[in-house]
C-alpha cells in the first residue's frame, strides 16, 4: 500500500488484519470527488460507483458514505449506484436500503436561518447558500474576501438558535445542523448493526469535520486516513482524491488494505 504515514508512522508498522473483516465509512466531498467552486459542479470519475461496488462485496456489503450531503444528492451524483450512507453528518442515515432522518425537514427555527441567510447573501455576489432541509451551509469558496464576514454571520445566527444546533466548519463553508449530528455518531450507529458490527472500520476523510470520524475508528483500533493537507489525527496520508481512487481500484482487486 503506498498511503503515506502522516505524521511519521511507517506503514509497515500498521497491523494486520484479514483482507475481508474491514467496514470502510468514507467521506464524498474531497474524498472520492475533487472539490469544485460550487458543491453542485463535483465531477464523479467513470468506474467510481462500479469499484465502490465491488468493494461493498468484499467487505460483506460493509461499506457507507459519511458525507455532509443529502443522501437524496450522493445518489444523484453516483447514479444508478446506491449505498449505505449517513447525510448531513449523520441527520440522515440509509443502512440495508432502509432510510432514517432524525430532524423534520421543516424545522422552523431551520426556515427561519435558511430566509436570515438568504438576506445576508443576496448582497453579497460569490457566497453561496445550500438549504439542505435538515441542515444549512454557506459557502465563500468564490468570495474568499467574505469569509470574515460569513464567520461572524454564522457565529450571530447560531447564538439566536440555542444549544440544540451547533456549527460545522469545512474547507470554504460554515455549516449549522442539528447539535447531535457527527460523523462518529453516524460511524458509531452503523458500527452497533450488521454488517458492520464486529468489523474493523477504516474511515476516509480530507475536512474538519472528517476528525470526528477518524476519532470514532481510531478508538476501535481502525484506520483513518486523510486526503490532501492540513492537520489531522489520523495516522496515514494520501495527496488527492485521485490517489484515493486508484487506492480504491487496488482495493477492490484484492490489495490486502493494511500495509504489510
Ligand atoms: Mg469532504
Amino acid at each position: 500500500m503506498s498511503l503515506d504515514p502522516a505524521p511519521a508512522r511507517p506503514a509497515a508498522e500498521l497491523p494486520k488484519g484479514s483482507s475481508d473483516d474491514y467496514a470502510l465509512f468514507l467521506d464524498f466531498d474531497g474524498t472520492l470527488v475533487e472539490l469544485a467552486p460550487r458543491p453542485q459542479d463535483v465531477v464523479v470519475a467513470p468506474g467510481l460507483g462500479v469499484t465502490l461496488e465491488t468493494l461493498r462485496d468484499r467487505f460483506g456489503g460493509a461499506l457507507a458514505l459519511v458525507s455532509g450531503r443529502p443522501i437524496a444528492t450522493l445518489d444523484e451524483f453516483l447514479a444508478p449506484h446506491r449505498f449505505d450512507a449517513a447525510g448531513l453528518h449523520g441527520v440522515e442515515m440509509r443502512r440495508s436500503g432502509v432510510f432514517a432522518a432524525r430532524a423534520t425537514d421543516h424545522e422552523p427555527e431551520l426556515r427561519e436561518l435558511v430566509d436570515r441567510f438568504r438576506g445576508f447573501v443576496e448582497p453579497r455576489p460569490g457566497l453561496l447558500l445550500e438549504d439542505k432541509g435538515r441542515s444549512v451551509a454557506l459557502h465563500w469558496r468564490l468570495a474568499p474576501d467574505l469569509e470574515s464576514e460569513v464567520v461572524e454571520e454564522a457565529a450571530a445566527a447560531l447564538e439566536s438558535l440555542g444549544s440544540r444546533w451547533r456549527l460545522q466548519a469545512g474547507k470554504s463553508v460554515l455549516e449549522i445542523l442539528p447539535a447531535f449530528a457527527t460523523k462518529a455518531g453516524a460511524v458509531q450507529e452503523f458500527l452497533e448493526a450488521e454488517p458492520y458490527r464486529g468489523r474493523r472500520p477504516v474511515f476516509v476523510g480530507d475536512d474538519v469535520t472528517d476528525e470526528h470520524g477518524f476519532e470514532a475508528v481510531l478508538e476501535r483500533g481502525g484506520l483513518a486516513i486523510r486526503i490532501g493537507e492540513g492537520p489531522t489525527v489520523a495516522p496515514l496520508r494520501l495527496p488527492s482524491p485521485a490517489a484515493f481512487r486508484e487506492q480504491l481500484a487496488r482495493w477492490a482487486q484484492g490489495e490486502p488494505i493494511a500495509a504489510g
